[in-house]
């Protein structure tokens, strides 16, 4: 392998957060005792996506995006319910499903008898232990860091350094940062100096500003990257 050591995004790379979503917001929204609540899921989304940009600009952390979004969403939309339990139902409901995309794992399973594997994730360290346990990928990552257990979130170097702290200081040029996202993983690895992929299964065309090593369209294109 040309890398050795493969630092992955969690959401919209490997688990296919999409999907999971409404599906919590659905359940939260049940929880906590609001009508039809599929009709404020595109609210929520854009109050969420918000406040997550908010955490790539360093202008929030992950617990204040997950304190403040309920409340947003209460507000915006007039419901007459505790914001307080639907943020903790979202967090449980957001554990609780979703799965990783098709041929995620085995990709994994196999890298990881190559490489060293780390995740590096922007997200709730309560959200993401869940779904860590419930999908079994302990076993395949020799680090798993959680900006909002951390306090640092991707774009920042600072993660990336306690990513490679965890995993012994790898020499930077033997390693390979896969992300979905330009701002935060491509960004980031650009910040820490290491070299990227971008997972791009939507073709979307390539932005000026950052610096994009390789870009696949499915994970299994990881094999002809890392050779
Ligand atoms: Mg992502």
């Amino acid at each position: 392998m040309r890398y050795t050591t493969l630092l992955f995004d969690l959401d919209n790379t490997l688990f296919d957060a999409a999907s999971c979503e409404p599906v919590a917001f659905e359940y939260a929204l049940a929880k906590g005792g609001v009508a039809e609540p599929n009709q404020y899921w595109e609210t929520f989304s854009e109050i969420n996506d918000a406040l997550w940009g908010a955490v790539v600009r360093q202008e929030l952390t992950p617990n204040e995006v997950q304190a403040r979004r309920f409340g947003d969403l209460v507000a915006a939309a007039g419901l007459a319910a505790d914001p307080g339990l639907l943020a903790d139902e979202y967090v449980v409901g957001m554990g609780a499903y979703g799965e990783l995309y098709p041929g995620a794992r085995d990709v994994l399973d196999r890298l990881s008898q190559k490489a060293a594997l780390g995740l590096v994730t922007n997200g709730l360290g309560e959200v993401v232990r869940a779904r860590v346990v419930r999908l079994g990928l302990e076993p395949l990552f020799d680090a798993i860091v959680i900006s909002g257990e951390v306090g640092v979130s991707k774009p920042d170097a600072a993660i990336f350094e306690l990513a490679f702290e965890a995993l012994g200081r790898p020499a930077k040029p033997t390693a390979l940062m896969v992300g979905d996202s330009l701002s935060s993983d491509i960004t980031g690895a650009n910040n820490f100096g290491i070299a990227t992929c971008w997972y791009n299964p939507a073709r979307k065309p390539r932005p000026d500003g950052v610096s994009i090593d390789h870009e696949i369209v499915a994970l299994n294109e990881l094999w002809a990257v890392g050779s």
